[in-house]
C-alpha cells in the first residue's frame, strides 16, 4: 500500500508509556493538538511489562507464601489451611486483565482529552516530519513539535543473548509454569523483586550480582533487612561474581565467584537483569542527529534537547529510569508547549524497591547529606518499637529521616520494612514543601499507623523521640 495523505499536527508524542501518554493528556486538555502514535498498546513499559505487571505477580506471590505458611502451622495467628496449590498460568491471566484495564483506561484518558492515539510504529525523516508505520501503510505526520517518549529495553548480555532459557523480564512475567529452578544475573530492582516473587512461589533462585552488594543504589542499613529475608527465603546470593556464560549444555550458568572460583548454577530459566538501555537507535533519529549523555538524548531543564522543537523525556532521557519521572516531564513538557512557565524544579525523585520488605528513599541519603551539608543529623526509628507493625508481623525495618543540623531543613528520608511504599507519598511531600524536623514532629500522625514512625525518626532527630 502506498502512502496515505499527510496529517499535521501542532505536537507529535512518540510513544504511549506514562512519559508519553501523560504528555498527551495534558496537552489535550490544554487544548494543543495533539497525536500520540504507539506500536504497541497504550502504557508503555511500565503498563504491559513493568511497574504493573509485576507487582500483580509480587502481590500474588506474597499471598501464596502466607498461605504456605498456614499450611505448615509456621505463624501464630492461630490460622492453619491445607496445602495451597499455585496455577501459574492463572495469575497470570489474573495479570493480564488487569493489563488490559489500564490499556483501555490510557486509551480513554487520551481521547477524553481530545488528543489522537495512533498505532504504528515512527521514524523520522526530518526534524518536522515522521513516518508512521503500521499493517494498514504509512502514514506521514508534519509537526510543529515532537516529543520523543520511546522509553527503554532490557540490555542484553553479549555472552547471554535472550532466547531460549535466557529471558528478559518481559518474558519473566509471562512464563506459564514455574522454573524449578531460576538463575538471575543483576540484583537491582528487577532481580530482586521478581527473584522474591519466585523464591516465594517455590523456585530455587540463585541471584548473581557483579558489585559487593545488593541493590548498590542504597546504603547497607537500608538493603540489610532485604539480605536477611532473602536468606530465609532460601535465595543463593553471590557477590562480587561474574557470569559468563551458559554451560555446553546449555542448562546452566557458569559463574566466576568472588574468590576467583569457576561454579555452575543449574538453571531452568536465566533472567538477565543488568539494567535498561535508551530505545534512541533504528528509528530514523540518527537523522536528526541529537546530543546525546552515552546513548540516551541529551536533555535541559526543560527536557529540551538540542534541536528547536524537538523535547525528549522518561527513559530515553537516562536515569532515574522510573514511571514518576517520565509522567513528571510529560505533564511539564505539555505545560511548556502551551506557552506555561515551567522548568524541572523537583526537590526530589522517591524511589522504591519492592523487595520483601520495600524500601524507600527520598532525597539524600546519611552519606549523600553530609556533602550538601556541613553537620547533619539523622534519626531512625525502629518498626520493633511501632504497635502497627506489630501487629502484622512485619517488624523488620525503620524510618530515617536526614536533616540539616543547623537549621533542621529535612535532606533526605528513607524507610525499610513491610509496607512502606505507600510512605513514600508523606515522605515526597514533606521535602517538596521545604519541611523542617518540627514540621514533621509537630503534625499529628493517626494511630496505630507505621506513619508514626515517620513522626518518630524526626523527633529522634530533635533528641526526643517518644516511644524509644
Ligand atoms: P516506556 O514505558 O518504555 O514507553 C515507551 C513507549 O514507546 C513504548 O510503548 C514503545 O512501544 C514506544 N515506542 C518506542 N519506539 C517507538 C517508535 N519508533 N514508534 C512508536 N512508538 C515507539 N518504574 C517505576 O517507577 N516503578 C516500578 O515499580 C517499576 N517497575 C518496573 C518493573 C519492570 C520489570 C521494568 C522493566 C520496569 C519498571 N519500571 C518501574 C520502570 C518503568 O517501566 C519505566 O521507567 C517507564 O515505563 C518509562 O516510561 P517511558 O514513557 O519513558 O517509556
Ligand atoms: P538495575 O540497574 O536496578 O540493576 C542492575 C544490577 O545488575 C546492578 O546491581 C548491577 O551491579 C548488576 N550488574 C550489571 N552488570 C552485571 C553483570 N554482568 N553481572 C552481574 N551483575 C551485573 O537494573 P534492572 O534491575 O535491570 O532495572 C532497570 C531499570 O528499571 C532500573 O534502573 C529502574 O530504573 C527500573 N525499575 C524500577 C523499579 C522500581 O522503581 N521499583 C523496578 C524495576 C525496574
Amino acid at each position: 500500500m502506498g502512502p496515505m495523505k499527510e496529517l499535521t499536527t501542532k505536537l507529535l508524542v512518540i510513544g504511549a508509556g506514562p512519559g508519553g501518554y501523560v504528555c498527551g493528556i495534558r496537552a489535550g486538555q490544554l487544548g494543543i493538538d495533539t497525536i500520540v502514535v504507539d506500536f504497541q498498546r497504550a502504557g508503555g513499559t511500565c503498563l504491559n511489562v513493568g511497574c504493573i505487571p509485576s507487582k500483580a505477580l509480587i502481590h500474588a506471590a506474597e499471598e501464596f507464601e502466607k498461605a504456605m505458611h498456614f499450611s505448615k502451622g509456621d505463624l501464630p495467628l492461630g490460622i492453619t489451611t491445607s496445602a495451597p496449590k499455585l496455577e501459574l498460568k492463572q495469575t497470570i491471566h489474573w495479570k493480564d486483565t488487569i493489563v488490559t484495564r489500564l490499556n483501555n483506561g490510557v486509551a480513554g484518558l487520551l481521547k477524553k482529552a481530545g488528543a489522537t492515539l495512533i498505532e504504528g510504529r515512527a521514524h523520522f525523516k526530518d526534524g518536522k516530519t515522521v513516518a508512521v508505520e503500521s499493517e494498514t501503510g504509512t502514514q506521514i505526520i508534519r509537526a510543529e513539535t515532537i516529543v520523543i517518549a520511546t522509553g527503554s529495553a532490557p540490555v542484553e548480555l553479549p555472552f547471554l543473548p535472550f532466547g531460549g532459557r535466557v529471558i528478559s523480564s518481559t518474558e519473566a512475567l509471562a512464563l506459564e509454569s514455574l522454573p524449578k529452578t531460576l538463575a538471575i544475573v543483576g540484583g537491582g530492582y528487577i532481580g530482586l523483586e521478581l527473584g522474591m516473587a519466585f523464591a516465594k512461589f517455590g523456585t530455587k533462585v540463585t541471584v548473581v550480582e557483579a558489585e559487593q552488594k545488593i541493590l548498590p543504589l542504597y546504603d547497607a542499613e537500608l538493603t540489610r533487612p532485604v539480605t536477611r529475608r532473602l536468606d530465609k527465603l532460601g535465595v543463593k546470593l553471590l557477590t562480587g561474581a561474574k557470569a559468563k556464560g551458559l554451560s555446553t549444555k546449555g542448562d546452566a550458568l557458569l559463574v566466576t565467584t568472588a574468590d576467583g572460583k569457576d561454579d555452575k548454577i543449574a538453571a531452568d530459566k536465566i533472567l538477565v537483569t543488568v539494567g535498561r538501555k535508551p530505545v534512541s537507535e533504528g528509528w530514523g533519529i540518527e537523522e536528526i542527529d541529537l546530543d546525546r549523555n552515552g546513548r540516551f538524548i541529551r536533555v535541559d531543564d526543560q527536557c529540551r534537547t538540542s534541536m528547536r522543537g524537538i523535547y525528549a523525556i522518561g527513559d530515553v532521557t537516562g536515569e532515574p529510569m522510573l514511571a514518576h519521572r517520565a509522567m513528571a516531564q510529560g505533564e511539564m513538557v505539555a505545560e511548556l508547549i502551551a506557552g506555561h512557565k515551567r522548568s524541572w524544579d523537583k526537590r526530589a525523585i522517591p524511589a522504591i524497591c519492592f523487595t520483601d520488605p520495600e524500601i524507600v528513599s527520598v532525597g539524600a541519603s546519611p552519606e549523600e547529606a553530609k556533602k550538601l551539608s556541613p553537620e547533619v543529623k539523622v534519626g531512625l526509628f525502629p518498626f520493633t518499637a511501632n504497635g502497627r507493625a506489630m501487629t502484622k508481623i512485619g517488624e523488620e525495618g525503620f524510618v530515617r529521616v536526614v536533616a540539616r543540623a543547623d537549621n533542621h531543613l529535612v535532606l533526605g528520608i528513607q524507610a525499610v520494612g513491610q509496607g512502606v511504599s505507600e510512605l513514600s507519598t508523606a515522605f515526597g511531600l514533606a521535602l517538596e514543601m521545604g519541611a523542617r524536623l518540627e514540621d514533621i514532629a509537630g503534625t499529628i500522625h493517626a494511630h496505630p499507623t507505621q506513619g508514626e514512625g515517620f513522626q518518630e525518626a524526626a523527633l529522634k532527630a530533635l533528641g526526643h523521640a517518644l516511644h524509644i
